[in-house]
């Protein structure tokens, strides 16, 4: 049952596993092509439960709640790769789920992940998995500088640490507990990109144009497309993720981030199975919004190769952009921001700003990159965003 044998048309409802930003830009592309919608999350002011015609309030393995959502919905997608798996699975056995359990399982965990990328003959960094004190010990030194990942649970640099040597590698397990990690070397980045493939349960693919990210502190910050990189290196990471898809199988929308090296090389960083934030200027510069794109995926649609009709620049609007100096809450300038030409806001509906929290994201679109970048810089001097 995991994937559908069959158009679902719009009148049904679809469901969906998580209630952030992504479920709730899920559910508007969903409406819009005339789907009822239904969101299982806890949070009773989730930004999807909040615009969705069901929400079901429960933890993600409780049965009823699980139930509840199969009753309602023609099909089922996720939002976030931290629903457990297991949750999918019993999902998956009664409605068609996208992307599926066992696809969702390798996302989840960064040693899974990173040996598929390798069976797929996709390079990563160079890495070791540490589960035990043994392991540990075994690292090898060419690791060091590295990167020291939890394996499961970790986004927005969350979960991770950046050791020099081996006393600080132990210091930092220590500190995560002991819990599975992956060490990676630390790499010399010139530049970030990702790529957004969706695939259709009868293995047609289409992807979104290339994405150029800027992160700060393990947040992304900015992303600019076109990416304006050598097209050979371009179509070398759509490859590699169009592989990375096509081996598991997968139904639905997937993201691969990858790392471009000094030397001009490609190695594949992490991926997520779901749309991502990379790609949220597609709801204003592409004719099909990587949104639209999971609900054809879900409802087994034909899947059309999108078109960016603009250049754009999409500007993460994190929780402290709503703190003044002296540390007090204060709203943005959105009136200011609003007569800016080209720039579309998007508010995810989420009441207590906190630092590091994504509150909504800015995409300028325009004539020309110039242009998108000085309107992009301006918004970005309004809202107290460091420039880039
Ligand atoms: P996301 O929010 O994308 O899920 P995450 O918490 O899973 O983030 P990563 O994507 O693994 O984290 O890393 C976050 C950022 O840290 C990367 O975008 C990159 O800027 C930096 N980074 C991660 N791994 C490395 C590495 N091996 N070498 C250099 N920089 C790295
Ligand atoms: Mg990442």
């Amino acid at each position: 049952m995991s994937s559908p044998s069959r158009f679902i048309a719009p009148g049904a409802t679809l469901g969906v596993m998580g209630g952030g930003q992504l479920g709730r830009m899920f559910v508007h592309a969903a409406q819009q092509m005339g789907y009822f919608t239904a969101v299982l999350d806890p949070d009773p002011a989730s930004p999807a439960g909040l615009v969705a015609h069901y929400h079901v309030q429960s933890e993600y393995l409780d049965e009823q709640g699980l139930a509840q959502l199969m009753q309602r919905s023609a099909a089922i997608t996720t939002e976030f790769e931290n629903v457990p798996a297991a949750a999918l699975v019993t999902l998956g056995a009664h409605r068609p789920v996208s992307p599926s359990a066992d696809a969702v399982a390798v996302c989840q965990d960064r040693a899974r992940e990173k040996l598929h990328f390798t069976r797929c003959g996709v390079p990563c960094a160079a890495f070791a998995v540490i589960e035990d004190g043994q392991q540990l010990a075994a690292v090898s030194t060419s690791l060091l500088p590295g990167i020291l990942k939890t394996s499961r649970l970790g986004y927005d640099g969350k979960g991770q640490a950046r050791v020099a040597d081996r006393a600080e590698l132990a210091a930092a397990w220590a500190t995560m507990k002991g819990v599975p990690c992956v060490l990676e070397q630390r790499l010399n980045l010139a530049a970030e990109i990702s790529v957004i493939v969706a695939r259709g349960a009868d293995g047609s693919m289409v992807h979104l144009p290339v994405q150029r990210n800027l992160h700060r502190d393990g947040i992304l910050a900015v992303t600019t497309v076109p990416a304006d990189l050598d097209q050979s290196l371009e179509a070398q990471a759509i490859a590699n993720a169009e592989r990375i898809a096509e081996s598991l199988a997968y139904v639905g929308v997937l993201c691969v981030e990858f790392f471009v090296l000094a030397d001009g090389s490609l190695v594949a960083n992490e991926m997520a199975p779901r749309p991502h934030n990379s790609g949220h200027y597609s709801i204003d510069a592409c004719d099909v919004s990587q949104f639209e794109l999971q609900v054809r995926a879900l409802t087994g649609a034909p899947l059309p190769a999108p078109r960016l009709h603009s250049p754009a620049i999409m500007l993460n609007l994190l929780g402290d952009l709503w703190y003044d100096v002296s540390g007090a809450v204060v709203e943005p300038d959105w009136a200011a921001v609003l007569g800016l030409t080209g720039a579309h806001l998007h508010l995810y509906g989420k009441a207590q700003p906190r630092r590091g929290r994504k509150m909504g994201h800015l995409t300028v679109t325009g004539a020309t990159a110039e242009g998108v970048r000085r309107v992009a810089l301006e918004a970005a001097g309004m809202l107290g965003i460091e420039a880039f």
